[in-house]
């Protein structure tokens, strides 16, 4: 049995709070005007408030609301595979399984909380939800999800995947989302940034600003995230819930869980639910958690308070960073950079609960193409990163010996991510090794703010 699907009548229906089991708390997100801890009023204008209890909750399990459910089941459960094919390329004797988000509409992990977000937004009366993209799966993601709640959609889409990725906009727009390119004239944050530097491929920080901007404007308008925030990765860990009921199927049990990582949403919802069970039943899963070299927070950066946009506009958050004014060099996984990390994931390295590895662009695109070939499955750039460290663990396991059962995330397919496959076999992809220079600018930027 190489593919392990779970009935729809046996979907999950809680999301897991890890905040119920982490062995230290994570500290209080500041206001970034004040420093004190914010309260759930200062975060109203942004968020509607179901999602700001959900953020700092420590009840264990949230239950799924049925409209939830019913949108997840167009295409949940999602499929686990054993990659046998991919296991014999590589001569190893590791057992490797993957799980596939691929499947849902915007075709990444993405939908998962998109839904769920739009859902409490719907429920408390917001018209319109703005937001920023990346790579484009979460700005895709929203706008699906939106349309299906009659909600309206503004994204700004970080410049170089506005150029680079313009079927995107075309998946946006047809799910009726309004798609900018950031940085743009239509905000102060933008504007300043185009002044200073008029050829700037842009960032998620910058777009961040610019969503956040426009949302605070109007009552009945909000902002969303797509990873990073407490709720976001509470709703994916449907995903490793699903894995659980799964790998019991297959009668096995993962010594290693791999996902990438670029604000840890994906990364959390495969990997929190294992994590519970090492918390509370003593096993032993070793959660690896993949970065891009260009972009190595979690490797490379501080752990201290920094905000989660370039302009400042959020709370300052205690997590892994590299200064928000860090640009990562234009390698082409879009969804990897960001300069922070989520404050759970960064609490759980710092504990370590949970391990992290940077890998270089080009390793990451062999990688791929090995798993291409094998498996019949584009992947996405950013889970090239996850596929990379599943083949250094799967040769580790055939130098020692031992049979190792891996599973790892395959957070979405990469059919809009061609072009990147493209300049890879073209030659034009090139490894970005940090100086001390640029790893260090970012974060000294940071002296004047609390450290923890
Ligand atoms: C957005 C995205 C990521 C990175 O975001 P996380 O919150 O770390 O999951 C990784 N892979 C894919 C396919 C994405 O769309």
């Amino acid at each position: 049995m190489n593919k392990i699907n779970l009935e729809e009548k046996d979907m999950p229906k809680y999301w897991y709070n890890i905040q119920a089991d982490m062995p230290n708390p994570t500290l209080p997100p500041l206001h970034p005007g004040t420093k004190q801890p914010v309260g759930p009023q200062d975060l109203a204008p942004l968020f509607p408030m179901e999602l700001i209890k959900q953020d700092v909750s420590k009840e264990r399990f949230i239950e799924i609301p049925e409209e939830v459910q019913n949108i997840y089941k167009i295409w949940r459960p999602t499929p686990l595979f054993r990659a046998k094919r991919l296991e014999k390329m590589l001569d190893t004797p590791a057992k490797i399984y993957y799980k596939y988000e691929g499947v849902s509409p915007s075709g990444s992990h993405k939908t998962n909380t998109a839904v769920a977000q739009a859902y409490y937004n719907k429920q408390e009366g917001v018209k319109k939800i703005i937001t920023e993209t990346g790579a484009g799966q979460w700005g895709t993601a929203l706008s699906y999800a939106c349309n299906m709640f009659g909600i309206e959609c503004d994204i700004y889409m970080v410049r170089i995947s506005y150029d680079q990725k313009p079927y995107r906009k075309a998946i946006m727009n047809s799910f009726g989302g309004h798609v900018y390119s950031s940085p743009s004239n239509r905000t102060k944050a933008g504007r300043d940034i185009i002044e200073k530097d008029p050829q700037t491929s842009g960032s998620l920080g910058i777009a961040i600003s610019e969503a956040i901007e426009c949302a605070v404007q109007e009552e009945t308008t909000k902002y969303a995230l797509g990873s990073v925030l407490n709720h976001v990765l509470m709703h994916q860990t449907i995903i490793g819930e699903e894995c659980l009921k799964q790998m019991e199927i297959a009668g096995d049990y993962p010594d290693i869980v791999i996902a990438p990582l670029g604000g840890g949403s994906n990364f959390a919802g495969i990997s929190f639910p294992f994590l519970r069970e090492n918390i509370q039943k003593g096993k032993k899963v070793r959660c690896i958690a993949v970065e891009p070299a260009s972009c190595p927070k979690l490797t490379k950066g501080e752990f201290r308070y920094d905000f989660g946009d370039s302009a400042g506009y959020t709370p300052l958050l205690p997590m892994y960073t590299l200064g928000h004014n860090f640009r990562p060099a234009a390698i082409h996984a879009g969804g990897l950079r960001y300069h922070g990390a989520s404050v759970l994931c960064s609490q759980l390295l710092r504990d370590k609960l949970i391990e992290a590895v940077a890998i270089q662009q080009l390793e990451c695109f062999e990688a791929g193409i090995i798993f291409a070939k094998s498996e019949g499955i584009m992947p996405a750039p950013e889970a090239n990163h996850a596929i990379a460290q599943v083949i250094r663990e799967a040769k580790k396991a055939k130098e020692e010996g031992s049979s190792k059962t891996i599973l790892f995330n395959l957070c979405g397919h990469g059919h809009l991510d061609m072009q990147a496959y493209q300049d890879y076999f073209d030659g034009k992809l090139k490894d970005h090794f940090l100086n001390e220079e640029e790893l260090k600018s970012g974060i000294k930027e940071l002296a004047d703010y609390p450290s923890v």
